[in-house]
């Protein structure tokens, strides 16, 4: 297929493709952000929503931390009270103890009171009225307050009970003489059940974590519960190391140095205590759903990606067919044109092309004023040519001259066609009659020269006779006025012997053309 040229207003095949690959990709890539800009939107928010809850959970955990510890608080102050200004005697003991006892009863989430002396001897506690033979001197919360003069409680770090064999928390104060000196420690227990128990009921994912921890980084409580729940130190993890440091509270993405999840936290310390409470939801749980929804939506896309890239390849697939359709009309139409305007003898250009041609360089040459020539030529004894070499021959001949009659025709504008039968004529827009009589002499001997055997005229070869006219000549007025004088002339030529071109050089005027003289328009023997 020829190469299709751009046609003015329209966009070439190359420009056309390049077009729709582009819109195509254009529309993939707004689409793609459009969904890309939503997800994101969507996953802020999740992240949003997650942060809200997980910190209304440790909002409730520190509550709840709070308030038992300010409670144990309230317990201690007032037993180290009574161990500090009443004797303890025997039956004061009892007393005591079954005042503590009470007091456990009455709280939520202390599992036992004690009452240590200066050498960690039980003195008194909330399970038995009873002195019971033992000795605490050696726990840490013990030897804190030994040290330490204050009067401010101390939580200390997950122990097993001694009583009851149960992770607990240490909670305790330390007792004075009035002088200031150490006279022993008062002591309540919290379970770490109790806050595990609370901690279930708050609403975390199955991968979500509540914890409350020493401002040291030693856990306290946490759900889920792990085995090493006594030992553990998150000193190193980022809460600690990185958050904390910086801010009481707030919320952090981030992944547990304990399970290794990552989660999304709320952390806050305590006031007035040295506690820490967090919570975390797994972020597998937090975009669980938006992990759905990415999925989904991709496939959504992939698949409007894929009916559009086809819809395109289908629409480019049908422009290029049309295109190829139109330039396949367009050449057939191209053919039919030269059908049209061609002799399929000879191949020169035929009659109707001819009087197209004519009255075109007429007016033209009507409106510049300049000359245009007419050369009507025909073969001298044609018939007899055919009598004696058959038609088939014939047609080779004329074939032959056609050929012969082209040659001295260089200008665009100059056209040789075959008239009719064996005549041929050649029309030359802007050329005096001299140039026009030049050519036909050119021609003529060029036909002489080829020697084309003619047995049945008497120059032994084929000749060709010619008329010559131009527009400038006394007489021409309408464009048919050059082929009647042509025609007078060449039966001239005829006349005065054949093989000679005729003209009327003596009658060449300037234009317009407006005496109507016609010398010889009556019909003639010849074709
Ligand atoms: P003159 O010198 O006076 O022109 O003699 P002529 O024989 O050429 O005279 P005329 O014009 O009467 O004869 C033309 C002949 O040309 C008639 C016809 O047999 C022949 N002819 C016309 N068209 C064709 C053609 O297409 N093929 C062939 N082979 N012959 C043709
Ligand atoms: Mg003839
Ligand atoms: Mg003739």
């Amino acid at each position: 297929m020829k190469s299709i040229t751009l046609v003015s207003g329209r966009l070439t095949p190359k420009a056309l493709s390049v077009g729709l690959i582009a819109f195509i990709l254009l529309v993939c890539v707004m689409l793609v952000s459009a969904i890309a800009w939503q997800l994101k939107q969507s996953a802020d928010e999740r992240l949003a929503n997650a942060k809200i809850a997980v910190h209304n959970i440790v909002r409730a955990s520190e509550q709840q931390a709070q308030d038992t510890l300010r409670q144990a608080e309230n317990i201690l102050s007032d037993l180290a009270e009574r161990v500090e200004n009443d004797k303890l005697g025997d039956e004061q003991k009892v007393r005591l103890s079954k005042i503590m006892a009470s007091n456990v009863e009455a709280t939520d989430g202390i599992q036992g009171l004690f009452i240590f002396d200066k050498n960690g001897d039980w003195v008194v506690n909330s399970f038995s009225s009873a002195t019971v033979a033992k000795n605490n001197s050696d726990r840490s919360y013990f030897i804190y307050h030994k040290n330490h003069p204050g009067t401010a409680i101390h939580v200390g770090q997950v122990i097993l009970s001694r009583t009851t064999g149960d992770m607990i928390i240490p909670v305790s104060r330390r007792t004075q003489y009035p002088d200031g000196s150490f006279s022993g420690v008062v002591l309540a227990t919290l379970p770490v059940a109790y806050f595990q128990s609370f901690f279930e009921r708050l609403d975390v994912d199955k991968q979500g974590v509540i914890l409350l921890a020493l401002d040291n980084g030693d856990l306290l409580a946490r759900r889920p519960m792990i085995d090493a729940l006594m030992t553990t130190n998150i000193a190193k993890g980022e809460l600690f190391s990185r958050y904390l440091i910086n801010s009481n509270d707030g919320t952090a993405r981030l992944t547990s140095v304990v399970d290794g999840v990552e989660r999304v936290y709320a952390y806050s310390r305590i006031r007035g205590l040295p506690i820490v409470a967090a919570a975390g939801l797994s972020l597998d749980s937090v975009f669980a759903t938006w992990r759905t929804y990415v999925y989904q939506a991709s496939i959504m896309v992939v698949l409007i990606i894929v009916v559009l890239t086809s819809l395109g390849f289908l629409f480019y697939r049908q422009i290029q067919r049309l295109l190829v359709a139109e330039e396949e009309l367009r050449l057939a139409h191209c053919d039919l044109e030269h059908i049209a305007k061609t002799d399929s003898l000879t191949g020169l250009p035929n009659r109707r092309c001819f009087d197209a041609t004519l009255a075109q360089e007429w007016a033209r040459a009507c409106r510049t004023g300049n000359s245009v020539a007419l050369i009507l030529i025909d073969i001298d004894w044609f018939k007899q040519y055919n009598d004696y070499y058959g038609h088939v021959l014939g047609d080779e001949c004329l074939k032959q001259i056609a050929a012969l009659i082209g040659k001295p025709i260089n200008r665009p504008a100059d056209l040789a066609a075959r008239y009719g039968g064996e005549e041929f004529v050649i029309l030359l827009p802007e050329t005096e009659l001299a140039g026009a009589v030049k050519i036909a002499e050119e021609v003529r001997s060029a036909i002489e020269a080829a020697k084309i055997e003619h047995r049945g005229s008497s120059a032994g070869i084929v000749t060709i006779s010619a008329g010559i006219t131009s527009s400038h000549l006394r007489g021409v007025v309408v464009a048919i006025d050059l082929l009647e004088k042509a025609d007078s002339l060449l039966y001239r030529a005829k006349k005065l012997g054949r093989n000679r071109v005729e003209h009327q050089l003596r009658e060449v005027i300037t234009h317009p053309q407006t005496d109507p003289f016609l010398p010889d328009t009556s019909p003639h023997p010849h074709g």
